[in-house]
């Protein structure tokens, strides 16, 4: 290979840089990235940057001197707007066109936006770090906030919003927060954790539309209640920018789609972090993770296949990882949700603690940890190990009643 592109600027797509250095790869690389700024990390912005606990400048991932050692030609606020597979040649809106022999695709996702709702003062996304000083300055100037979505950015920014004062309200059509990821016994304590702290919940709602021309005066549930806003944050996912992938051979359907080593399809072309749809082997199952370690480890393994022979690739085997951190609670998942589940440890009140283990077909398959982050390390192992839910729920037991 002798000119390597990369097509997002951010955590897989850095992560992929570094390790093509770190392999050896001497010819050009090439790193285009939508963004001005220069790779920073996503999670402080609902958290350190949002309350002002961080200066922005914390959150960059690399110091300058880490990113010259790349010797990459670093395009910022350049964005990716074609791919032709034949030509091999990745074009930019500015009409630029970036030949490769390897690339690496790392665009991530953006945020859903709530439908038919126009931009206007107060209504905010979070994604980048733009986003979250916007939403920070628009949270000192004190009000309430309306979060749609208590999913855990919604919830994240939920916290944040009540460290620097504001009220807050969170609207969710779920009965309970997080309920996809947590069950609905365990989004229950954190809603109670978080009302603990002042927030308010419109739980089984959703939003009807966001009211104020120009800037956000409220909203309407679809139950047609109407709640007074000064902001409004909308957290209801986000979706893979694929968008600039459009007339190209490549499966698009969810993120990009991939094998288990991460090639796209077409010679050359692998894909990592948000954006990669990839059949995990270790499931035996297809999945695209939005999770910060996925992305710093699906970056460097896109990287060393890119540069391995076919025959030396090695498949991306991995546990897929979250946290989030709200308060002084955190919440930390590995694995996949199960059929089964054997709750362990279960403490309601004012700090909850929860250790849950799910399975499937007598098989531990994830662990899901509210304040128990020790048992949950030695848990999270075994997933890997594919040990038997039943082994692992003894291995559990024995270190809580150490
Ligand atoms: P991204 O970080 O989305 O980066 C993609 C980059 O590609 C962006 O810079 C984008 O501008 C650029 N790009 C897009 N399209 C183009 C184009 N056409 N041309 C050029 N460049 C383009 N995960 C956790 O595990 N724990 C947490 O606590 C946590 N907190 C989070 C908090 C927030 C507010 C957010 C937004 C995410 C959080 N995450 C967390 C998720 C984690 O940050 C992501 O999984 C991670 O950022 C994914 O990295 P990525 O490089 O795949 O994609």
């Amino acid at each position: 290979l002798r000119d390597v592109v990369i097509v997002g600027g951010s955590l897989a797509g850095l992560h992929a840089a570094e390790e093509l250095r770190t392999a050896g790869y001497d010819g050009t690389l090439t790193l285009v990235s939508a963004e001005r700024r220069a790779p920073y990390d996503r999670p402080p912005l609902s958290k350190q940057i949002l309350t002002g606990e961080w200066a922005p400048d914390r959150s960059a991932l690399r110091g300058a001197e880490e990113l010259a050692a790349l010797r990459a030609d670093v395009l910022l606020g350049v964005h990716a707007s074609g791919l032709d597979v034949t030509r091999r040649i990745v074009t930019t809106d500015e009409g630029l066109q970036v030949p490769y022999d390897g690339l690496v695709l790392a665009t991530g996702c953006t945020p859903r936006a709530l439908r038919g709702e126009a931009a206007r003062e107060g209504l905010h996304t979070l994604r980048t770090a733009e986003d979250s000083l916007a939403l920070r300055r628009t949270l000192l100037a004190g009000g309430h906030l309306v979060v749609v979505g208590a999913g855990f950015i919604g919830l994240e920014v939920a916290a944040a919003a009540r460290t620097l004062g504001a009220h807050v309200t969170v609207v969710e059509p779920a009965p309970a927060p997080m309920q996809a990821a947590l069950g609905q016994r365990i989004g229950g304590a954190l809603a109670d954790l978080h009302r603990a702290h002042g927030v308010k919940f419109a739980l089984g709602r959703g939003i009807s539309r966001v009211l104020g021309a120009h800037r956000v005066e409220g909203v309407e549930l679809d139950d047609g209640t109407v709640l007074d806003a000064d902001a409004v944050l909308v957290g209801i996912g986000a979706v893979p920018a694929t968008g600039w992938l459009a007339g190209s051979p490549l499966d698009t359907s969810n993120g990009v789609v991939c094998d288990a080593h991460l090639a796209a399809g077409p010679p050359g072309i692998y894909a990592a972090g948000d954006l990669a749809c990839w059949h995990n082997p270790l499931f035996g199952a297809r999945m695209r993770v939005e999770h910060w370690s996925n992305a710093a480890e699906q970056g460097a393994a896109a990287a060393r296949n890119l540069l391995a022979a076919p025959a030396e690739r090695v498949p991306f085997a991995s546990v897929p990882y979250f946290w989030s951190n709200q308060y002084d609670t955190s919440i930390q998942f590995a694995g996949r949700p199960g059929a089964q589940r054997v709750p362990l440890v279960e403490v309601d009140g004012p700090k909850p603690a929860f250790l849950v283990l799910t399975g499937d077909g007598g098989t531990l398959t994830g662990v899901l940890s509210v304040n128990s982050p020790r048992v949950f390390l030695r848990i999270r192992r075994l997933i890997k190990a594919r040990a038997t839910l039943a082994d692992a729920a003894d291995a559990a037991r024995a270190f809580l009643s150490r």
